[in-house]
Parts: C-alpha cells; sequence; structure tokens
C-alpha cells in the first residue's frame, strides 16, 4: 500500500452546523428591531413550536442548556433518594442527579445497544429508589417498552437523556414521547444546536407548566410560587436554533452518505466493529462509534487512537473513562467495575471517529483507508 499523507487540517470528531451568516442576520434584526432579547420572546415561541413539531411530541420547553434542563426535570418530578443510571454517558447525566441531592445508582449497559440493560435494573431498586434515568446512547433508542413496564411495577419515574438522539424515532413515534420527561441537549457539539440549549419535551400538560415555572424563578401567576432556577433560552439562541433547524434535513442527508462509506468499508477490516441502529429507529446521525477489539485488531484502542492524531485525525474515546471512575462518584457501592462488566469492556474499545456533514466521502474514505492500513501493517 502507498504511503497515505496524514490529512493537512486537524480532522475533529464534530464540527458545529451553522446557518449562514446572512440568514442570522435576517434574524437578528427582527430581535433587534423588537428589542425582545430573552423571556419567552417571539423566537423562542417558534422555536418551541417548530421543535415539537420536528420532534413529534406534544409538550416542549426550551432550556437554556441540556445540563440545566436535567436538573429541572429531575425537580420537577420531586424525585428523593436514589436515581438509576447508566456509567456510560457523559458526566451530565449523572452530575444533574448528584446537584439535586439525589444518589446515583450505577446499572450495566447492554453490549448491542449500549443504553441501560433493563435486565439489570430490577436488581438494584431499592425502597429508596424513585426513578430511572436511562440514556439513548449514540441515538440508539433505550428499550422504552421494557423500561416502562419496570417503572410502571415498581412506581418509578423515567427521565430518559435523548441529548444523542435529536430526531431519533421508533416505530415512527418521535424519542421524546417516552417516560415522563425526556431531555435534548442543543450543545455545539449536537447535530441540532443552539450554541448551547436544551429542551425538555413531556406529554403531560401539568408537567409541562411545572417545567415551565421551575425554569423561570418558580414564578407562576401568583408570583414566585417554589424554588426555581433561571433556566430560559434568549432569544438570540433561538434565533440561531430556527436558523440551524433550516439546515437539519440537509446534514442528515451529508451525514448518512458518510456513513455509508463507513458501513460500506470500516467491517472489511479485522477487530473493528460498526454499531448498527435496530430497522425499526430513525437515525439521529449525531454519532459515528466503532469497537476495536484488540485480539483481533492486533493493536489497542488506545494505539489506534494516538496513531490517528499523527494522519491530524482526533477520534473521541466516548465514553471513556465512565462516570463510575471519576472521583466523585467512584466511592459508591454500584461504581464497583464487578457491578458493570459490559460497560467495562466496552469503555475500552469504543471511538468515535470524525462525523459532520462537511467531512465529505473522499476524506470518509481516506480514514477508513488509514483505519486499513494500520491493522494489516501493524495488526497481527
Ligand atoms: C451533551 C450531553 C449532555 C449535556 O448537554 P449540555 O447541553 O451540554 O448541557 C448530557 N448528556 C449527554 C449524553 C450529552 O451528550
Amino acid at each position: 500500500m502507498a504511503f497515505i499523507q496524514p490529512f493537512q487540517n486537524p480532522i475533529f470528531v464534530t464540527q458545529p452546523l451553522l446557518p449562514s451568516l446572512g440568514r442570522m442576520e435576517e434574524l437578528l434584526g427582527e430581535i433587534w428591531e423588537s428589542r425582545w432579547i430573552t423571556n419567552a420572546g417571539e423566537k423562542s415561541q417558534e422555536l418551541e413550536e417548530k421543535l415539537r413539531n420536528f420532534l413529534k411530541t406534544p409538550y416542549l420547553s426550551l432550556i437554556n442548556n441540556g445540563t440545566t434542563a436535567l436538573t429541572i426535570a429531575l425537580k420537577a418530578l420531586d424525585l428523593e433518594g436514589e436515581v438509576i443510571t447508566t456509567p456510560f454517558t457523559f458526566s451530565a447525566t449523572v452530575h444533574a442527579i448528584q446537584w439535586m441531592g439525589l444518589k446515583p445508582v450505577f446499572v450495566d449497559i447492554d453490549p448491542t445497544s449500549l443504553c441501560i440493560d433493563p435486565k439489570k435494573i430490577d436488581p438494584a431498586i431499592s425502597s429508596k429508589t424513585s426513578a430511572i434515568l436511562p440514556v439513548h446512547v449514540f441515538g440508539h433508542p433505550c428499550d422504552v417498552e421494557t423500561i416502562q413496564q419496570i417503572a410502571l411495577k415498581n412506581g418509578l419515574k423515567v427521565i430518559y437523556d435523548a441529548a444523542h438522539a435529536f430526531g431519533t424515532e421508533t416505530d415512527q413515534v418521535g424519542i421524546g414521547n417516552f417516560g415522563d420527561i425526556t431531555m435534548f441537549s442543543f450543545h455545539a457539539t449536537k447535530l441540532f444546536n443552539t450554541a448551547e440549549g436544551g429542551a425538555l419535551s413531556c406529554k403531560d400538560e401539568m408537567i409541562k407548566k411545572r417545567i415551565d415555572r421551575i425554569r423561570n424563578f418558580g414564578m407562576g401567576p401568583e408570583g414566585v410560587e417554589e424554588v426555581g432556577i433561571n433556566g430560559k433560552m434568549n432569544e438570540l439562541q433561538a434565533a440561531m436554533g430556527l436558523a440551524v433547524l433550516e439546515e437539519v434535513e440537509r446534514e442528515r442527508e451529508k451525514r448518512a452518505a458518510v456513513e455509508k462509506v463507513y458501513l460500506d468499508n470500516l467491517p472489511k477490516i479485522p477487530g473493528i466493529y460498526v454499531f448498527r441502529k435496530p430497522s425499526h429507529s430513525k437515525n439521529s446521525y449525531q454519532y459515528f462509534a466503532i469497537q476495536i477489539i484488540e485480539e483481533e485488531f492486533g493493536k489497542s484502542r488506545d494505539w489506534v487512537f494516538q496513531e490517528l492524531k499523527k494522519f491530524n485525525i482526533f477520534a473521541r474515546r466516548y465514553f471513556f473513562p465512565l462516570c463510575s471512575h471519576f472521583s466523585c462518584y467512584h466511592g459508591l457501592p454500584s461504581a464497583n467495575p464487578e457491578n458493570l462488566p459490559v460497560a467495562t469492556k466496552i469503555e475500552s474499545r469504543v471511538l468515535a471517529l470524525p462525523f459532520f456533514g462537511e467531512l465529505g466521502l473522499d476524506r470518509t474514505k481516506k480514514i477508513c483507508e488509514i483505519l486499513y492500513m494500520l491493522q494489516s501493517k501493524h495488526g497481527r
């Protein structure tokens, strides 16, 4: 095989989807004219409505970021005691639980979906458990039906972290329709972004009202009615959201083409396994992650991660380390790796590859060629 040149410029795992400056100027012009820059202005009302339709969910509230959204969801359900969650997630999921004075309890993941393993939930339920907080990892829907049955049987609430699942559907039902509340993140790294931002969706009008009150300092018609926080999305973020939403379908198509190149090429490399979405679900195209199995590839995931840097490719070991390894959580009894054998195995194998529309097909092919070359030249 010929020598492969490194990429001229660094390639990161993602690149924020940006609308044209012209479109932003137009929307910002309207905001300037109105002099209304936050507090449920026209732009955030319009975005709330458009996202409600896009995500096919009955109620939706915009929040200033995904982490605040999670804490508001936990507050809106009056939770106490313990919340069952997954260690294979971004730190914000577990921080939100702890930040609210609740105790996270880690449960292992399913090796195919990488989401919480419903079979492992039952044994983790105690008299103090009040909720389950699963994550739709990489946009792969959790086993929402089994989780619902477990919640019903045990009187538990369910909050989903759908930060990776914008646009995910399962059997044509929007992913925000399951559990009591679903959180979406609109951080710059997410396919749909408002620079920073998030939302909560739910099916119950009373819960929606409660969320709206908590995000606005606990203020209701009678003034301050409970302990609240400032979780409002401002008009500039909402304008960004309106403009980005116009680009989402096109970006999804571009990412689908990039994904196809990866799927056509990577499974041919010994030791590389791709994660496949179930056929009944609509892809969120948030991440493209692979597993590198050292015994078959011949080198470790960490070795590949470092080698890719030499080609100016900055993949991410996502999620590594597990949240259960963080110093703030590793003392929890449920954080013991023996309790989390699947997550512990996966964290050493997983690698998120560059994945965004502008990556284009040629660069994606070259990344595949580099991985092929690394395996055939250095692997066993
Ligand atoms: C991005 C992300 C969050 C946090 O969202 P922010 O909007 O950045 O606060 C939470 N959970 C997961 C799984 C995420 O990927």
